[in-house]
């Protein structure tokens, strides 16, 4: 599922791409909207807020997206590409005269009112990738130490505590702190949690913000997650996985057994 990073990543290759000109196409293949033409509304701008998107328009109104497991945005130079719209995987279709975004396999799409935005992303915690994000970490921590009887693993992955961290996120933190991902909450103290929370902010940021090589997310070097019965980086021992959170909605957590232990 993409992360923050990746939404962030998102946001500004969609706002660099309707900046300029009003949409001369704007269409939503999603039940609710298949009426809805957006074609002469001018883009605002996107924000990401977590792992939702908010593509803003000048006549008050905003369209939510979200990724959910699959998704994903294209943008693409290319108005001669329009066989391209045809694709059934296709949910979305933004254009201006030179830039086409089309959203594959997207999860949920709103069209709300800008003022009304809150009622989309209210109940989730803070986004940790905003500017200011570092400042409302420690109300996230103290919300996080209360989340018994959830592990820590699956706290970092609950958005109503703090909005952007996924599986990959949360196994990089983690890993960093030497913390097992199957330690009670209950057994963290709040500056913990806001070292936590600090640290998942910081490599999603970074990440987002520094060009991308192998075997790194931008230039965050990825040390657990997806390397199971590779050598953990730091002491060799096999890095090795399990599953965090509730089924079904129980994620992976890769770990170090050594470095991290129960
Ligand atoms: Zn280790």
């Amino acid at each position: 599922m993409p992360e923050g990073d990746v939404l962030l990543r998102a946001a500004r290759r969609l706002t660099a791409a309707l900046a300029d000109e009003p949409l001369v196409r704007g269409e939503l293949r999603w039940p609710a909207y298949g009426g809805l033409d957006l074609a002469g509304l001018r883009s605002l701008g996107t924000v990401s807020y977590g792992k939702h998107l908010l593509t803003r328009f000048d006549d008050g109104s905003t369209l939510h997206t979200h990724l959910r497991m699959d998704g994903t945005w294209r943008v693409e130079h290319a108005p001669g590409l329009r066989s391209r719209d045809r694709d059934p995987n296709v949910r979305a279709v933004l254009a201006t005269t030179r830039w086409t975004c089309r959203g594959y396999l997207l999860g949920m799409v709103d069209v709300v009112r800008t003022r009304d935005e809150r009622d989309l992303i209210g109940h989730l915690g803070p986004h940790l990738l905003a500017d200011d994000a570092e400042e409302h970490v420690p109300a996230a921590a103290a919300v996080l130490v209360t989340r018994a009887p959830a592990t820590v693993g699956a706290a970092l992955l609950d958005q109503t505590v703090a909005a952007g961290i996924g599986t990959i996120w949360m196994a990089e933190t983690l890993f960093r702190h030497r913390i097992n991902p199957w330690r009670p909450v209950t057994d963290l103290t709040v500056d913990e949690a806001t070292a936590l929370l600090t640290t998942a902010s910081r490599l999603m940021l970074t990440s987002a913000n520094s060009p991308a090589a192998p075997g790194t997310r931008g230039s965050v070097p990825i040390a657990a997650h997806g390397r199971e019965g590779r050598p953990c980086p730091r002491c060799g021992t096999p890095i090795a996985v399990g599953r965090v959170g509730t089924p079904p909605q129980d994620r992976p957590a890769f770990y170090c057994p050594a470095c991290q232990p129960r």
